[in-house]
């Protein structure tokens, strides 16, 4: 097949390891082409009915779900420099994926409006092609996330997801783990806790819904499954776990968006299949005035000026 314009552009990435830091950086030069949310998205949008000679072939089709790898890959094959001692940079090639789950063809639906059926359909991908990639061997993390609108890091408005698999693991998702085997899972006793603390939002059987006990940002919210897994694929073979999850986003993000209105946020699950310490969750942070300035990025530190019993009582509130 003829290559399109936009697939010959050259494209260079790689990952960068500082070990003194325990960070790594990826740096990708396909991440300067990202289009931008303007005015015309409405008309030139990629996502759109129409307008698939904008993006690449999809590798998953469900009724009205696409999955394709993400034009503006942050990783794809990349090249993994380490920051060793003595020699300053151990260098290897690495695989990664970067994929878009366009979660649907309505252009203008927002998070708060999906249908809670449509919206476990959309779960179901994601564990679709989080089972398919985690089957490649030299991956050792995926990671799916949602940034809702340009505060939350969104270029493009239409409804979609993302996918990003690392061929090692996270530092901070490694510290997680080896805290929780010499305290315990956390997860459990915080969500336990959740309701004598005043954090608790809602529960059912299956999932609750709380803010943590030491939030990083404001009104940032876990949904939790009750079950102690690390595996998000743990609830794939129940549809009440999938119907319960669904709705526990659902109704986190009406209630979000009848305290904020249209509220930009990022959603993520983080899930560590191997690691049976680990306890998978999904995550929800608005993003508004939240600036990480040069406090947070000196020190680590967080400043967050609301306090999660707050958060968690007027997120309550706005429940139906
Ligand atoms: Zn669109
Ligand atoms: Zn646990």
């Amino acid at each position: 097949m003829k290559k399109r314009e936009w697939e010959k552009e050259k494209k260079k990435a790689e990952f960068r390891y500082d070990p003194a830091r325990e960070k790594w950086v990826i740096i990708s030069s396909a991440r300067r082409g990202r289009p931008k949310i303007t005015q015309e998205d409405m008309r030139i949008c990629p996502f759109c009915p129409g307008n698939e000679s904008e993006i690449p072939e999809p590798v998953l089709i469900e009724g009205d779900i696409r999955v394709i790898p993400n034009r503006f890959p942050a990783l794809v094959n990349v090249k993994i420099k380490k920051n060793v001692r003595k020699k300053h940079f151990t260098e290897f090639t690495a695989p990664g994926y970067h994929e878009v789950v366009i979660e649907t063809l309505r252009h203008d639906i927002k998070p708060h409006e999906i249908e809670e059926e449509h919206l476990s359909r959309v779960i179901k991908v994601y564990m679709e092609r989080y089972k398919s990639i985690s089957r490649d061997r030299r991956i050792k993390y995926v990671i799916i996330f949602k940034n809702y609108g340009k505060e939350a890091g969104a270029s493009i408005s239409h409804p979609h997801s993302q996918i990003i698999a690392l061929p090692f693991i996270p530092p901070q998702i490694q510290k997680e783990v080896r805290n929780a085997k010499k305290l315990g899972c956390l997860t459990c006793i915080s969500m336990r806790k959740s309701k004598s603390e005043r954090r608790l939002v809602f529960e059912d059987e299956k999932f609750a819904v709380f803010c943590p006990p030491v939030p990083a940002f404001p009104f940032e919210t876990w949904i939790v499954p009750k079950e102690h897994s690390g595996d998000f694929l743990s609830i794939s073979a129940s549809p009440q776990k999938i119907h319960s999850f669904s709705s526990a986003m659902i109704k986190t993000f009406k209630a979000m968006h009848r305290y904020f209105g249209d509220i930009h946020f990022n959603f993520m699950i983080m899930s560590f299949p191997a690691e049976e310490k680990f306890h998978w969750r999904a995550e929800i942070i608005p993003r508004k005035n939240h600036a990480i300035a040069g406090f947070e990025i000196a020190t680590g530190i967080m400043i967050n000026p609301f306090f999660p019993d707050e958060t968690a009582s007027e997120i309550r509130r706005r429940l139906r």
